[in-house]
């Protein structure tokens, strides 16, 4: 069992499977994209499945598949396949931006692999393509009903953007009237890699919720697991439920049991923080896996308590994208 400093348990790996997307969402990426890592610099898929499979030693239980967009890294299947074999792994998820998860869709469930978070900032066409900045809307709607036919158990990530998509809110929620999904709305975070400045937010979760109940007030919580990001509703009569992530607000850092790897080995023990070391090396001139398992115990006890004591090793400018961190 892999413990941090603050007695927290760690057992979710966040792994971060490629820095590059096929999307430019205006909040995550500039239009021109980021500077993206030199390809030997990224993990190759022998090295994923051998930190995955030393993690899930470790006892880390669930792994999510993230990126960038995993999808568009055509071996993502081999990993994926490495994992449903590994014992221990009780949880495999994926977060994907969902173009072009389409052809995986009868593996993925055959796997075991029914956990999809599909990140849709909006339901209106011109709103989709005006924040992702591609033609993508029909292709990401399609997936999306025939995953809800096939029975995934789908959470749509929505964020609150001032000015973008705050029309979307009720009719992202409307999803959750007829379908048994989970749509969550985020706050925005500072990790846009440069595509504008950030100082605060004006969609916090609270306002979020009071939009919400002005067009429901028939709200009820419903229960969430401890250490879930979100807080979690249902609207009296809907199927599906809706959840808030204070993601920028972060009043759920006390009970984090996160560990980030991104897709070039860098360790990240907390999303406001810089990288506590990268592993990429230890994995490559270690064949016995013992320098990166000692590495990953030593990083857990330099965890800060939250988000914001993180925050203060930045002069306040947060200048990389979440396409390299993973969200
Ligand atoms: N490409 C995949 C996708 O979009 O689902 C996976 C990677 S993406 C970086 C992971 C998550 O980070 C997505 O849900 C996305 O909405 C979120 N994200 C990206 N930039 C963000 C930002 N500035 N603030 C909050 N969430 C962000
Ligand atoms: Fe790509 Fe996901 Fe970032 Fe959008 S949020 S640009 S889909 S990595």
């Amino acid at each position: 069992m892999l413990v941090d400093n603050h007695n927290r348990a760690i057992n979710y790996l966040r792994l971060a499977v490629t820095d590059r997307c096929n999307l430019r969402c205006n909040y995550c990426m500039p239009e021109e994209g980021i500077e993206f890592a030199k390809r030997d610099d990224l993990l190759t898929m022998e090295e994923l499945c051998k930190i995955s499979s030393i993690l899930v030693e470790q006892g880390i239980d669930k792994i999510r598949l993230t990126g960038g967009e995993p999808f568009v890294r055509k071996d993502l299947m081999v990993l994926i396949r490495y994992l449903a074999g590994l014992e221990g792994l009780k949880t495999i998820s994926v977060t994907t931006n969902n173009t072009v998860i389409g052809p995986y869709l009868d593996e993925l469930k055959e796997l075991g692999v029914t956990d999809v978070n599909v990140s849709l900032d909006a339901i209106n066409e011109s709103a989709f393509q005006r924040i992702t900045r591609r033609d993508q809307h029909q292709l990401v709607m399609d997936n999306l009903m025939a995953m809800i036919a096939k029975g995934f158990n789908i959470r749509v990530n929505c964020i609150a953007l001032e000015g973008q998509n705050i029309e979307e809110i009720i009719p992202m929620l409307d999803l959750t009237r007829e379908h048994n999904v989970s749509v969550r709305f985020l706050e925005e975070m500072p990790f846009n890699g440069g595509s504008k400045s950030f100082n605060t937010i004006k969609w916090n979760y609270k306002k979020i919720f009071d939009h919400i109940q002005s067009f429901y007030p028939d709200i009820e919580e419903i229960p969430s697991e401890k250490t879930s990001t979100s807080i979690n509703y249902r609207i009296k009569g809907f199927r599906g439920t809706f959840g808030l992530i204070p993601s920028f607000t972060r009043t759920f850092c006390g009970s984090c049991n996160r560990l980030r790897i991104s897709a070039t080995g860098d360790v990240i023990t907390c999303l406001y923080g810089k990288p506590r070391l990268n592993i990429r090396e230890f994995i490559r001139l270690d064949s016995s896996g013992e320098a990166f398992r000692e590495s990953i115990v030593d990083a857990l006890q330099t965890r800060s308590a939250t988000g914001f004591e993180e925050q203060e090793m930045y002069d306040g400018v947060f200048e990389n994208s979440m396409t390299s961190i993973g969200g």
